[in-house]
């Protein structure tokens, strides 16, 4: 279906009151036939669930291509493993339950991150210690300008820290279906401090996917705020990550500050440092910062495209002018 002056409200999390020249919903593959060429010269944006993406303009002038296929579907399986598709309009969420209640593995600790199947590729969603690489094997796209179907494997995706080549693509290449490997075998990860201090405090065997679905959900529920209350993208910016060098000069500085290892240096916790700059439940006008989790920016009802950006630009020169670090966003700001 197509349709004339959406209004995006409903379909993005932060609760953004804009609207789209036109929204092509693509429910099957027949609808792809809908973006034909006069579509294809304007200007075009995949939608998935919208809880990534901020419309900083009232008015987009262009096309929203609203992904919309549903349907999981094993494809193989034996003893030890499951490799099944999910397609790309499905919830995340009802995917990781869909595995949590067949007591499969790998995909538990990504329990009600928001949002649906076709954007955790885009950005290699993680949480929890746990992230979608690590059980995705593949997926399939189609470009609707050539209106070619092509098959990606894990290698291909160049998935890094919320990153992989979908991330800041300049084509509209629409990810159709994903293809996830999960396991029967027992592998808990409970490596994360919030996980392993929740078992702790619970006094609780985790046992199963589902009983860690729940502890995640609830760690989450605890913290996060719910976008269906308080507009949120979740984190909007990533956490940092800094040479060595750096760190240790930091650490001289300020002696408690957070880390994690990872591959190209020292990651530091965006969260911390935008809290040490002040900003940690913060208000500017419509919009500000959460008084739980300093790392999300909260619509309180009315905000602006402007107001977002403002907040955003004054947080990353805060923590240049007191750290020396360039926060860079998480988020999709579609200008
Ligand atoms: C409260 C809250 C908590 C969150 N917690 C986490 C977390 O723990 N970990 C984490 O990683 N993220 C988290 N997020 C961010 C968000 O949930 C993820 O980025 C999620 O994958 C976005 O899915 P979506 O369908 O809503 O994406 P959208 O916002 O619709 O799209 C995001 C991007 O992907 C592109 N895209 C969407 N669908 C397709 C497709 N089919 N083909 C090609 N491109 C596509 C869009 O063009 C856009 O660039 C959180 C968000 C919220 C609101």
């Amino acid at each position: 279906m197509v349709y004339s002056n959406f209004n995006l409200k409903p379909l993005n999390s932060f609760g953004l009151n804009s609207t789209a020249k036109t929204l092509i919903s693509i429910d099957n593959e027949d609808d792809l036939l809908y973006i034909d060429e006069d579509y294809l010269r304007t200007r075009n944006l995949i939608l998935g669930g919208g809880s990534n993406t901020i419309f900083v303009n009232d008015f987009f002038d262009g096309n929203i291509i609203l992904i919309r296929n549903k349907g999981i579907s094993i494809i193989e399986e034996d003893d030890d493993f499951v490799i099944l598709d999910a397609y790309s309009g499905e919830v995340w969420n009802d995917v990781v339950n869909f595995c949590a209640e067949r007591n499969w593995w790998g995909v538990e600790n990504l329990a009600a991150v928001p949002g649906n199947v076709g954007a955790v590729a885009v950005q290699n969603i993680g949480a929890y210690g746990q992230e979608l690489k690590d059980s995705f094997l593949e997926c399939l796209t189609y470009n609707p300008i050539n209106k070619v179907w092509k098959t990606y494997q894990n290698k291909d995706l160049d998935f890094g820290y919320r990153y992989s080549i979908f991330k800041y693509q300049k084509s509209i290449e629409i990810i159709w279906k994903v293809r996830l490997k999960l396991s029967k075998i027992k592998v808990i990860n409970d490596s994360y401090s919030a996980i392993k201090d929740k078992i702790k405090e619970d006094n609780i065997n985790i046992s199963s996917p589902m009983q860690m679905c729940q502890l995640v959900t609830q760690i989450r529920n605890a913290k996060l705020p719910n976008p269906k209350l308080l507009g949120n993208c979740g984190s909007f910016f990533k956490n940092p990550i800094v040479h060595n060098s750096h760190f240790e000069l930091l650490k001289k500085d300020y002696p408690s500050i957070p880390s994690f290892d990872s591959e190209k240096g020292e990651k530091l916790a965006a969260a911390w440092l935008i809290e040490q700059c002040g900003w940690k439940g913060r208000r500017v006008g419509n919009v500000g910062m959460h008084d739980k989790q300093a790392l999300i920016m909260v619509n309180y009802g009315n905000a602006k495209g402007e107001e977002i950006l403002c907040l955003a630009q004054d947080i990353v020169e805060s923590v240049i002018n007191k750290f020396n670090v360039k926060l860079e966003k998480e988020v999709h700001i579609i200008l």
